[in-house]
């Protein structure tokens, strides 16, 4: 994929068994790029198909030497379709959208507008009016919501938008990896690159072909999330949070074991019925809290030796040097 002229706009499409929209797609950005005299390629990464698509993809490039492709063996998903084409782009702008011509191209030259003008690291779309079927729709609503809350960004309505368009070191910096290309705006906010804008996109319903993803996207969504969060916040210092659990677990756990032996010295002391320990709901309490604490530290002590050995741990970018 090398050239020496400069591009402008790189398109990244992740596609899987898409055999019918390509042909309209490709002559839709080509008609947007020509009318806006854009350089541009089109990165089509084919995740797997088991269609014609790469055959489809193949006569187009013959047609248009702007045209790009790249292969994959097998299905791998639209996150390391993504982080493939993310890895081959040359454009200063990098535009994402799905093969499924429910993004529409003539959104490109304002998406570019605002990266190149106005100074956004990430723009992502957002599909206020949906074509999607109800059973879609209030879930990622719901989605939407917690992943704003979680990530911090506020002014993102729709995350898993598939047209989004980025500077180009923004997906140099970002790693996509199994099903987080719901969260990029997440990743490049972790990344150091929390201009983060959105534009209203027009959204169609899918003409060809049917989704590509189930129900189980929410449930994997939240995980994913969480996941995040998680490696976030405590990445590369896990004990922070373990640590913390496993001394509060210990201080429960040492006053249900002071609770017991007064209440036994108290007993001892008395005259009347000598009742055992084990009786008491106090001594469960303290093995439970101690057995927990033990292994909240030694989970902390694990995480602090896996990230210890992380090459990411000292990876950091730098923003400007003189
Ligand atoms: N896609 C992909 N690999 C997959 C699943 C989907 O490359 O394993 C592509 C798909 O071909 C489309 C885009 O990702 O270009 C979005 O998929 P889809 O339209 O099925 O998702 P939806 O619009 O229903 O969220
Ligand atoms: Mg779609």
């Amino acid at each position: 994929m090398a050239q020496n002229n400069k591009i402008d706009i790189s398109i990244v499409v992740p596609l899987f068994n898409e055999e019918e929209s390509l042909p309209e797609l490709t002559s839709w950005i080509e008609r947007v790029m020509k009318e806006n005299g854009f350089t541009y390629e089109i990165i089509f990464v084919n995740d797997g198909s088991s269609d014609r698509s790469w055959e489809v993809i193949e006569e187009l490039r013959e047609k248009n030497p702007n045209i790009h492709g790249i292969s994959f063996p097998r299905n791998y998903g639209k996150s390391p379709a993504l982080n493939t084409g993310f890895g081959a782009a040359q454009g200063d702008v990098v535009i994402t959208m799905d093969a499924d011509l429910q993004d529409s191209p003539d959104e490109i030259p304002e998406l570019y507008r605002m990266i190149t003008e106005d100074g956004y690291d990430l723009v992502s779309g957002w599909k206020k009016k949906r074509y999607d079927p109800l059973s879609k729709t209030i879930p990622t609503k719901l989605f939407n919501a917690t992943a704003r809350k979680v990530s911090g960004i506020r002014n993102l309505h729709d995350f898993n938008c598939g047209l989004k368009a980025y500077r180009k070191a923004v997906v140099k910096h970002i790693e996509v990896y199994g099903d987080m290309h719901r969260y990029i705006p997440y990743l490049a906010k972790n990344a150091g690159y929390d201009k983060i804008g959105e534009k209203v996109v027009h959204h169609q319903a899918r003409k060809y072909g049917t989704t590509k993803f189930g129900l189980d996207r929410f449930v994997n969504g939240y995980l994913d999330l969480a996941t995040l969060w998680f490696q976030t916040k405590f990445g590369i210092k896990p004990m922070h949070i373990f640590g913390l659990l496993g001394s509060l677990m210990f201080v429960i756990g040492f006053i249900a074991v002071a609770v017991v032996l007064v209440l036994k010295i108290i007993d001892l002391c008395s005259e009347s019925y000598h009742f055992y320990v084990t009786n008491s709901v106090y001594f469960y309490l303290s093995l439970a809290c101690m057995i927990m604490g033990l292994q909240f530290f030694l989970t902390g002590f694990v995480g602090e030796l896996i990230t210890r050995n992380s090459p990411e741990r000292n990876n950091y970018q730098i923003a400007d040097k003189f």
